[in-house]
């Protein structure tokens, strides 16, 4: 072997290698990948002619030698030429424009090597070749340089990232290469530098994968910053919505409790406060759903009563059945403990979700509510079961139905309610609470839902909060609560009209103003036995001002309740851990309205 076929023999394995990595994986179809693979072939087959032109130097073979040579010069041109427009569409994509002029040029040059007389030469490092073809390629590769640093500067100037590295290691080992070509002639290092080259660029900066796992990587952030936003938007749809729901809301309640009233008028009242629940529903399933959906949704766990879970569901759904012929049959396994330790809120909420459905897609028959239990140790297993003899569900529609915003048989239900989101938030609720849901359903006679998830069994002399016992006539004319005096702090006026409506009914005294300073100034001289405190005010938040109350005032033991708005899950416990007592939702439902004048006004 002559020493200048060193560098194309060491050349020719990493060329292989490279062939062989590159071509080993399946490539995502796009310009840089179908560019990259004409770069790794093109140079391939350069250094196997680059050796058999080495041949054909030493066993010259008319015309079959010149071919090769032309062959192998092309390949350079090649080579160069897709390098470079490579290198323009990584920097300026909208390379089209230049496509015309690119395929005059390479056309130009490779005519001219075509044209043009070659041959070899003899040197102590074996041969080379000689002629104007050779300058050519010489002036190609310098003036398609050129054309890409004028295309860099005409954009955006020309500066230096990890994009532009293998066109700058090219245009460094290029000059120093071709200085050492011109002044040692045998010594071929123009092919190898291209493999470098092609090296560099697959392992440091253009590597297909780098650059899908940088796409992956920005799209990744983009839909992060999308969902984050839809999060927020949600939340900001919440507190929009449920700011006018909260006056319907509370005049409707008190306007229901105003005694003379016609009936007619009762009835309208009652509609209105049955809109504004199935309106609530609504946000809160599109909040609930958008909170499981960014995992932030959080399972909190405490003792509650089953019994008292069971009671409310069967209320509920007797009112959402209505006036329709249907039969509701209730069977609980009395050995249930009396106490448990879970997430009620949500155990409710599972449950209630399922006899609502079927309560909605059932005309006539019956609804069975059946709840067993297993009990391991202190873990009992609560088994619910709710099967209809509803309109039933489709087997091969069975699938669909946990995907939300999806309804089924849309035509028969179009006179049903609903958005298609209870059955996914259900689903995702068992799924946080590492229970199980399983449907079985026949179509045109009925459907059997059956969740079961697993509670801890609490001593059953544990404290319950005593607010769950609480009856509503027997506060309204308690002593202990009437001539008390409480605070109501809402930069809305309409929110302060609701709440003292509402308030006023337990025989309170209410006081109210308008922003976080009032408050302050208040507190100096009037003592409350109760405040109410909105979140989202201007300048100083409802939170900011419960901070100050306690700062400026070491022994500060008014009971803060914030009321708010801001409802999505999660908010109770960020407020709870912000210092607040406790936590009421707007809009106001009563009876949670009752569990905390209970709990912090009446001193039995
Ligand atoms: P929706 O708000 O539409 O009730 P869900 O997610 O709760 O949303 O239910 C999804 C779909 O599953 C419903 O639109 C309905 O077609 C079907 N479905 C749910 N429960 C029942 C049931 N008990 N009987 C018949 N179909 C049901």
């Amino acid at each position: 072997m002559t020493t200048g076929l060193f560098f194309p023999t060491c050349a020719i394995f990493f060329s292989i290698l490279l062939n062989v990595i590159y071509f080993s994986k399946q490539r995502v179809k796009n310009t840089e990948n179908k560019l990259y693979r004409f770069l790794v072939v093109s140079n391939l087959f350069a250094l196997i002619f680059e050796y058999a032109c080495t041949f054909f130097s030493n066993n010259y073979i008319p015309i079959i030698s010149d071919i090769f040579l032309k062959i192998y010069l092309i390949l350079l041109l090649v080579w160069i030429s897709i390098f470079v427009i490579y290198m323009t569409y990584i920097t300026k994509k909208n390379h089209k424009i230049l496509k015309p002029f690119w395929i005059g040029a390479i056309s130009v040059f490779t005519i001219a090597v075509l044209i043009f007389p070659i041959s070899f030469e003899q040197t102590v490092y074996g041969p080379t070749i000689t002629g104007v073809p050779v300058n050519v390629v010489y002036l190609a590769s310098f003036s398609f340089i050129i054309i890409w640093i004028g295309v860099c500067f005409f954009n955006r100037g020309l500066y230096f990232n990890k994009k532009v590295l293998p066109i700058m290691v090219y245009i460094v080992l290029g000059m120093i290469t071709s200085i050492i070509q011109k002044l040692i002639p045998g010594l071929l290092l123009i092919t190898p530098t291209e493999t470098l080259v092609t090296f560099i660029m697959y392992f440091t900066i253009e590597n297909p994968d780098i650059i899908m796992i940088e796409e992956l990587n920005l799209a990744k952030v983009q839909a992060e910053k999308a969902n984050s936003a839809k999060t927020d938007f949600l939340s900001n749809m919440s507190h929009e919505i449920r700011t006018p729901l909260n006056a319907i809301t509370g005049f409707a309640e008190a306007l229901k409790e105003e005694k003379d009233l016609p009936e007619r008028v009762k009835e309208d009242v009652n509609d209105i406060l049955m809109a504004s629940e199935s309106l609530l529903e609504i946000v809160n399933g599109v909040l609930d759903i958008s909170k499981i959906e960014a995992n932030k949704l959080e399972i909190v766990n405490n003792n509650y009563n089953p019994y008292k879970i069971f009671n409310d569901l069967v209320t509920l759904t007797k009112s959402r059945i209505g006036e329709k012929p249907i039969e509701l049959i209730v069977k609980i396994d009395e050995t249930i403990p009396k106490v448990l330790y879970g997430d009620h809120t949500r155990v409710k909420q599972v449950i209630l979700n399922i006899l609502t459905n079927a309560a909605k897609y059932t005309n006539e028959g019956h609804i069975e509510l059946k709840i067993d239990s297993l009990i391991k140790g202190d873990i009992c297993r609560l088994i619910v079961s709710v099967a209809d003899t509803g309109i039933g569900i489709k087997r091969d529609k069975i699938d669909k139905l946990f995907n939300k915003f999806e309804r089924l048989d849309e035509d028969r239900n179009t006179t049903i309610e609903g958005t298609g989101l209870g059955l996914a938030i259900t689903k995702k609720l068992v799924q946080l609470m590492h229970g199980e849901l399983v449907v079985q359903s026949v179509y045109g006679k009925g459907s059997k839902f059956t969740v079961s998830i697993d509670q801890k069994i609490a001593p059953s002399d544990v404290k319950l909060d005593k607010t769950l016992e609480i009856k509503r006539e027997d506060l309204l004319k308690d002593e202990d609560i009437i001539g008390k005096s409480v605070l109501v702090v809402d930069d809305n006026k309409l929110n302060i009209k609701v709440a003292t409506r509402l308030l006023k009914d337990y025989g309170i005294k209410v006081d109210s103003c308008q922003s976080g300073f009032e408050c302050l100034e208040k507190i100096k001289s009037i003592k409350y036995d109760l405040i109410f405190m909105d979140d989202m005010m201007p300048k100083m938040s409802g939170t900011e001002t419960l901070h100050k109350l306690k700062e400026n005032n070491s022994n500060f033991e008014t009971p803060v309740v914030v009321l708010t708005a801001n409802a999505i899950a999660g908010m109770e416990e960020k407020y709870l851990s912000e210092g607040f007592d406790s936590y009421l939702p707007k809009p106001i439902e009563r009876k949670e309205l009752d569990s905390i004048i209970n709990k912090y006004l009446n001193n039995e």
